[in-house]
């Protein structure tokens, strides 16, 4: 199997060094550009299930703004990130919402759920 040289950013941290992975197949052989030893564990995952935390907006009915930002409880496949967004897309979620609040269960069979990122009142509630 070839080696390849995949550029990243790793999301370990807030500071975001840009890292150089060499890897061969799914096996990560190093790593180059880290400030710390956590960029290790960072491409490895990456490079074999890379994950993401999904966040957008829902559209709202009857609330005080038109639509309410959402985000998934835990990380989810990077590959599925396009399903979920189609289907918060399709959701029209009735006002009052609370922060917490499960927008969409078990987002397109991640197990992980996608809930609402802050309060939004009802436009009577906020009148
Ligand atoms: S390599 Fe270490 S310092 Fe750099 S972004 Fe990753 S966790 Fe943060």
């Amino acid at each position: 199997m070839e080696e390849r040289l995949l550029n990243m950013i790793c999301v370990g941290c807030p500071v975001g060094c840009d890292i150089k992975v060499a890897v061969e197949d799914t096996k990560v052989l190093s790593v180059e550009g880290n400030n710390c030893p956590r960029a290790l564990e960072f491409a490895k995952a990456e490079v074999a299930n890379p994950t993401r935390v999904f966040a957008t907006t829902v559209r709202v009915s009857g609330g005080k703004l038109p639509v309410c930002p959402v985000r998934s409880r835990q990380a989810v496949p990077k590959n599925r990130l396009f399903d979920i967004s189609r289907e918060v897309a399709r959701l029209v979620v009735p006002a009052p919402v609370e922060v917490g609040q499960v927008i969409l269960p078990d987002a397109c069979g991640t197990g992980v759920d996608i809930v609402a990122s802050r309060d939004l009142k009802t436009e009577e509630e906020s009148a």
